[in-house]
């Protein structure tokens, strides 16, 4: 099969990833292997090919990990997928099932899961290797393209949005407008809140209007920042924007008592107690999470704004993902 293999970090301009033939994976038990349909371009793919996170426990190593395509062979002890069927796989290869995290309902915070594009090859090919417990049928209404940043982006952002606590009691302010930022903004908007989104391009700011934010503010802008936060609306505030001053801003921004969710890592700096406000992370999500994701995209609630581009051409989209260049999502077609 072809894939795009990643065998030593680099950075992304350098072309990194290298367009070859590799072994066609073959399902072991309670595995299935599928036919790579669309997989999305994650920031954090970019961060494991660029050694950001260190060295990849596995090279060569095939990234990816937000991935649909069509059962094409299943190992033993799977019942619950059929050749033929069109499933989406998550970050999360697998996860034990017996500890602490996983039976209180946190498995996707599992230390003991595989990860795709990281442990385990992930969907930069043709075909790919999941397991049957951590995949998902996908609802025949949402295209291929639109399906596979549900997985991750997706997920992640209906986590975030439910642990803002967003509601019709109060604003939400949603920092990066990206492939996680304009999925959060739809969900905030279905659960009934206002919606403000802050990013520094004008480019992502429209698509923040576009996907029915009521406003969309620059960051850099210290008097509407100024003016939005004496209206005291803001009740919580999600970043996604990876950086410490967007985080700042959003402490700043979000009124005494409320929320602010992390779905990136950053320095904390400025927290100021006497604002009482809560910190929260979180992490993708579980997959009861992702099934009422694809529950509500099926029905067309939340849609997904990206663009297909060539398996080979996964070094380009990289490089416009690290340019900010990318609306929504870019999705990899084999
Ligand atoms: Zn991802
Ligand atoms: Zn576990």
């Amino acid at each position: 099969m072809k894939a795009m293999v990643l065998h030593r970090n680099a950075l992304a301009e350098s072309g990194p990833l290298t367009y070859e033939d590799a072994e066609k994976p073959s399902p072991g038990y309670g595995e299935v292997v599928m036919s790579v349909l669309s997989c999305g371009v994650c920031r954090s793919n970019l961060q494991v090919i660029e050694g950001e996170r260190g060295k990849p426990p596995k090279l060569p190593l095939i990234p990816g990990h937000e991935v649909v395509g069509i059962v094409e062979s299943v190992g033993p002890g799977v019942s619950s997928l059929m050749v033929g069927d069109r499933v989406g796989a998550q970050p999360q290869y697998d996860s034990c099932g017996s500890c602490r995290l996983c039976i209180s309902g946190m498995e996707n915070l599992c230390q003991r899961s595989g990860r795709l594009g990281w442990s385990v090859d992930g969907g930069y090919a043709q075909y790919m290797k999941g397991k049957a417990s951590h995949l998902h049928k996908v609802p025949d209404s949402i295209g291929d393209l639109e399906a596979a940043p549900l997985f991750c982006p997706g997920v992640t952002a209906y986590r975030a949005v439910i642990a803002s606590g967003a509601s019709p009691a109060s604003a939400v302010a949603v920092f990066g407008i990206g492939g996680v930022g304009h999925f959060a903004i739809q969900f905030a908007r279905l659960f009934g809140a206002r919606v403000i989104g802050v990013s520094r391009g004008a480019q992502h700011r429209k698509l923040a209007l576009e996907m029915g934010a009521d406003e969309a503010i620059d960051p850099s802008d210290s008097e509407a920042l100024l003016e939005l936060s004496r209206r005291e609306e803001i009740g919580s505030s999600i970043v996604f924007a990876p950086s410490d001053d967007s985080i700042e801003k959003a402490m700043a921004l979000t009124r005494r008592g409320g929320t602010i969710v992390l779905g990136v890592d950053g320095n904390i700096s400025n927290y100021r107690f006497m604002k009482g406000q809560t910190l929260k992370a979180t992490l993708v999500g579980t997959r009861k999470e992702i099934e009422e994701v694809l529950e509500i995209a099926g029905k067309g609630l939340v849609k997904t704004r990206a663009r297909a581009m060539k398996l080979e051409d996964a070094n380009e989209a990289l490089c416009s993902l690290k340019e900010n260049k990318v609306e929504g999502r870019i999705v990899l077609e084999p």
